[in-house]
């Protein structure tokens, strides 16, 4: 049987309704058309210099970095490709900490960041650790922001990172990023933000706002998957990191490998658009997620949202339905493409460490829903969505 055909049509009969715009959204048909001659006719390897294949190819990287850099406010030499988010983030981790060890092997290093990052931050943290790394994992507030004044009082005398995720995945709360990266610059230690939920959804300006490392990635902004890339800062300061990957050199040697040239043209294709569309579809989509939120708040008297009510993803509700197990719940939604509140990894169900670290105790943990929307939710799905999620509720209280 026809594999695609298969995906496409268990797609279309498992969600009608997709509602999960922040774990992945759908590639832009027009970002899709775009990257498509770079599978075909300009196939070209960017590192080929004596012909027109490779010219073209480097070509199309250069004009993708322009626009990524224009999107995010940096020079177009500040960014650097990686396969997504994760790669930046641990990257922008782990060449800190061996370019700090190179230049002063005896220096004690400590880095803060919080208990609510997302896992790519938590895990390479814990990593760090065991190299001998001092780590504090900040707690956030109930609102799932951390507090300025709380990391001043964490501030050491060698300390020299800060990691603050910019938009929490899970829970939509928006970290204050310029007030921290200026804490920092102030005790001059390097300043990183996952901006991973950010990008394409808030403005976001590096050079403004003081930051000295900031990843991000493709998949969350309409682009393809596999592609994301890390800012690094090249002046006041120059923030030096060491390579990720050796080998042939590409990206000024700091990760070798031949480029991704297609999923690099469709980020710089979303990052296009996202200068053009950022203030249009962030209002939008506020007012869409508003709307959405008093519907539930007038079906489900009961409902609880988590996260900051205002300062929050224009895209993320997450919300606890008291009493209705997510486990139990999701599987009655076959229409509706929304995620459980809490991290499921390899078929388990564990408590998500963001809802532990606002405060909700195991039980509301269990009953959570996050439910995202995106450049193509319309509001006769989120009437459909509605309605099922009603059906859905009551079935398990019969
Ligand atoms: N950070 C955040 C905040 C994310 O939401 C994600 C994706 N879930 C990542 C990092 C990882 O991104 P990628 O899938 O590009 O590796």
């Amino acid at each position: 049987m026809d594999l695609q055909l298969s995906a496409e049509k268990s797609i279309k009969a498992a969600a009608a309704v997709y509602l999960d715009y922040n774990a992945t959204t759908p590639l832009d048909p027009e970002v899709y058309r775009l990257m498509e001659p770079y599978f075909k006719e300009y196939f070209g390897n960017p590192s080929s210099a004596s012909h027109q294949w490779g010219w073209n190819a480097e070509n199309a990287v250069q004009k993708a970095r322009m626009q990524v850099a224009g999107f995010i406010g940096s020079k177009a030499s500040e960014i650097t490709f990686t396969s997504g988010a994760t790669e930046a983030n641990n990257w922008a981790i782990f060449g800190l900490i061996t370019k700090l060890r190179e230049t002063n092997p005896q220096e004690p290093l400590h880095f803060i960041t919080s208990n609510v990052e997302h896992s790519s931050i938590m895990k390479a943290m814990m990593a760090a650790q065991k190299m001998g790394v001092e780590v504090d994992f900040l707690p956030v507030n109930s609102l799932g922001q951390i507090e300025v004044e709380h990391v001043a009082r964490a501030i050491k005398p060698h300390t020299r990172l800060m990691s603050f995720i910019w938009v929490n995945n899970e829970i939509g709360s928006i970290n204050p990023i310029p007030e921290l990266a200026k804490l920092a610059k102030e005790k001059n230690i390097y300043f990183h933000t996952d901006a991973t939920q950010a990008v394409g959804k808030i403005p976001v300006h590096a050079t403004n706002m003081g930051i000295d490392l900031m990843s991000f990635s493709g998949h969350k902004i309409y682009g393809p998957k596999g592609v994301g890339a890390l800012y690094i800062r090249s002046a006041n300061p120059k923030v030096e990191i060491n390579p990720l990957i050796y080998g042939g050199g590409q990206e000024k040697g700091l990760r070798s490998g031949t480029l991704n040239v297609p999923a690099i043209v469709g980020l710089g294709a979303c990052c296009e658009y996202g200068v053009k569309h950022l203030e249009t579809e962030n209002a939008r989509l506020t007012e869409m997620r508003e709307a959405f939120w008093n519907r539930l708040q007038f079906t489900f008297s009961d409902i609880r949202l988590n996260g900051h009510p205002s300062e929050r993803s224009p895209i993320n509700l997450n919300v606890t339905l008291p009493g209705c197990r997510s486990e139990e719940l999701i599987p009655r939604l076959k229409k509706v493409g929304i995620s459980t509140g809490s991290a499921c990894s390899s078929g388990s169900m564990s408590m998500s460490h963001v809802l532990k670290g606002i405060g909700l105790t195991p039980e509301q943990a269990a009953c959570t829903l996050r439910i995202s929307i995106g450049r193509w939710t319309t509001e006769e799905e989120l009437h459909q969505a509605l309605e099922a999620l009603k059906t859905a509720v009551a079935g398990l209280n019969t």
